[in-house]
């Protein structure tokens, strides 16, 4: 099960090859990883047919998206910047769903190329019904409900901007009416999380939202299948999630006739566990006896945000390189930056707090292996913090190969859009 982080995925003799021919720091994808967990997701009990939209935001590399495409998947675009990046990776404008919090200005061309769009405003709604009418149109709601499990991941809810609030269905009418669109889907992405009953109610406030649009033939339910990062936690069960949506999707059938096509948008579920970051110890240091013990590592927030955003936790462990080895203990795993919010051991759901982890034989010089750093890592770095570079993204090949698929920043390329005045 790709749900749950499996080292073994990324074995010592694959990390030392990729540490040694391409430096630290460096992600590593796993491929086969990728692909299993493809499978799963194509294996969502849909009574009426489904669709699995990769949300690209988080990890949206062209050869990731490639490799999702490939195996049937469509993409859900964040943005109309990322719709723009997966048509250049050579993904069909079809295959593409914009469902962003800003409208760019461009959005017109992107409907003209084929591309489908979620309205996730009145607003929204009301620009893409003025330019154009007569069309079909998804619609996201905010169904009033959240389950992330911090608040900086909640999408849905009273606290949350995401989709238009659900006691708007009247307004939304109003407008699909004064533009005649065709309200064809309902969307929704609350980030359910692991437990099957709250996906089943997610379910069943999206259907009761799709049985108010008598046009609806699509309900998407989004993302947020969780994942098992480090051992002690649960992942979402795919199985039992899809089949007690199935249900709700059946019951829906047999109550206003129509055989609802499902869509769903895993970000998350799709990459988190098959990457890794690979980074160095440079340094070891302590603050006395009433202090801390510090590993300090040539990567941080610059590769790994999510630790200082969220509190988030990932698995680590150290490769030997043959440096001479400090006595095991608790240490703080701190990154490069000159600043003290870049710690890799937070507390959980806590940026502020510090939680040590044990390690046995840390040197300086072994790798560090940072765990579960497929999803929103590369995408979603501090990047340039420091001056220090983008690390370059590999991937490990099916075929057991390492093969690049972006280099590492240069100095020349971070700075090539400044402007200074001859001196
Ligand atoms: C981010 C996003 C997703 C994916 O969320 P995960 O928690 O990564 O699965 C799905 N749908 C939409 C609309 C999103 O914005």
């Amino acid at each position: 099960m790709s749900s749950v982080f499996n080292r073994s995925n990324f074995p010592d003799k694959e990390l030392l090859q990729a540490a040694s021919s391409f430096g630290t720091p460096a992600y590593l994808y796993s491929q086969k990883v990728l692909e299993e967990t493809a499978s799963e997701a194509l294996r969502f009990s849909a009574p009426y047919g489904l669709t699995v939209r990769y949300a690209m935001k988080a990890l949206p590399s062209a050869a990731i998206l490639r490799i999702f495409t490939a195996k049937g998947l469509g993409i859900d675009a964040s943005s109309g910047y990322e719709v723009l990046r997966a048509e250049r990776a050579g993904i069909p404008s079809r295959n593409i769903t914009l469902t962003a919090q800003e409208l760019p200005e461009f959005f017109t061309e992107l409907i003209e190329r084929g591309v489908s769009f979620n309205a996730c405003s009145l607003h929204q709604l009301e620009s893409f019904g003025t330019h154009f009418n007569g069309r079909s149109v998804g619609v996201r709601f905010n169904p009033g409900l959240g389950s992330g499990h911090a608040n900086r991941v909640n999408t849905g809810g009273p606290a949350s901007s995401f989709g238009i609030w659900h006691e708007h269905v009247a307004e939304v009418k109003r407008l699909a009416g004064k533009h005649s669109l065709t309200v064809e889907r309902i969307h929704s992405h609350i980030g359910a999380g692991t437990d099957p009953e709250v996906w089943v109610h997610c379910a069943r406030l999206t259907l009761a939202m799709a049985a108010q649009f008598e046009t609806a033939t699509t309900v998407s339910l989004g993302g947020g299948f969780k994942v098992a990062r480090m051992p002690d936690e649960t992942p979402a069960d795919l199985r039992k999630i899809g089949s007690a949506v199935k249900e709700e999707i059946e019951k829906f059938e047999s109550s206003y006739g129509r055989k609802l096509h499902l869509e769903i948008e895993p970000g998350t579920y799709l990459t988190a566990n098959a990457g890794v970051v690979i980074s160095k110890i440079i340094d070891i240091s302590d603050t006395g006896s009433n202090g801390y013990k510090f590993l300090k590592v040539d990567a941080g927030m610059t590769e790994v945000l999510r630790p200082s955003l969220y509190g988030a936790q990932h698995p680590m462990w150290s490769v030997p390189l043959g440096g001479s080895a400090q006595g095991g203990g608790d240490y703080l795993v701190v990154g490069h930056c000159c600043e003290s919010g870049d710690i890799l051991t937070p507390a959980p759901s806590n940026p502020e707090g510090l939680l040590p982890r044990r390690f046995s034989q840390p040197a300086i010089g072994d790798l560090l292996i940072i765990g579960a750093c497929g999803a929103y890592c590369a995408g979603m770095p501090a990047k340039n913090y420091n001056s220090f570079p983008e690390a370059p993204e590999l991937l490990l090949e099916s075929s057991g190969g390492i093969r690049m698929i972006r280099k590492r920043q240069t100095l020349d390329q971070m700075l090539q859009n400044e402007q200074c005045s001859p001196n």
